[in-house]
């Protein structure tokens, strides 16, 4: 596969035609509702659940775990609204598949005998997960725990099933 820059203008020529009126949508999510999910290419969060653009703050990473998102969710709580934040984690997902120090070993393999790249990728937690609805449940109970997040703030725990797209609430 060849890089895909360099497609990216002729695709976007499309889109660009659709735009409509979305050039005055205003900042701050309608829904004031923020979605943390996995960054799996195989979830288009948005039309699984039937956002559109200016609803809502979809913050993506491996896993969808929101204990990595605390610097987005401050700032999308206090500076730009949102209320409600709704985790989702999902079927197959590449977190339920490896440990951390698989990770770590790869990387330093491909960095043989560099203390500073071994240094710096023993630091990182890649905050893996064994159990699927467990996983969910651990990040609801950890946002709710979280200080730093209005205490209003309506929490709720989901699962993507990558087969057939349904969405089912854990907590
Ligand atoms: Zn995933």
């Amino acid at each position: 596969m060849s890089p895909q820059h360099t497609e990216f203008a002729k695709r976007n020529e499309q889109y660009v035609a659709n735009f409509g009126d979305k050039g005055s949508l205003p900042m701050p999510p309608d829904k004031k509702l923020i979605i943390v999910t996995c960054m799996d290419a195989r979830l288009d969060p948005a039309a699984h659940l039937g956002i559109k653009e200016g609803d809502a703050h979809i913050i993506r990473n491996a896993g969808g775990v929101a204990k990595d998102e605390l610097r987005s969710i401050i700032i999308s709580q206090r500076l730009l609204g949102t209320r409600e934040v709704a985790v989702f984690h999902h079927t197959d997902c590449g977190m339920l598949t490896f440990a951390s120090d698989d990770v770590r070993s790869i990387v330093k393999d491909a960095a043989k005998g560099d203390a500073n790249v071994a240094a710096r990728v023993d630091a990182i937690d890649f905050l893996e997960f064994k159990n699927l609805e467990e996983s969910v449940k651990d990040d609801v109970a950890w946002l709710k725990n979280e200080p730093l997040l209005l205490p209003e703030t309506t929490i709720t725990g989901w699962i993507y099933d990558v087969k057939n797209g349904k969405v089912s609430q854990v907590v």
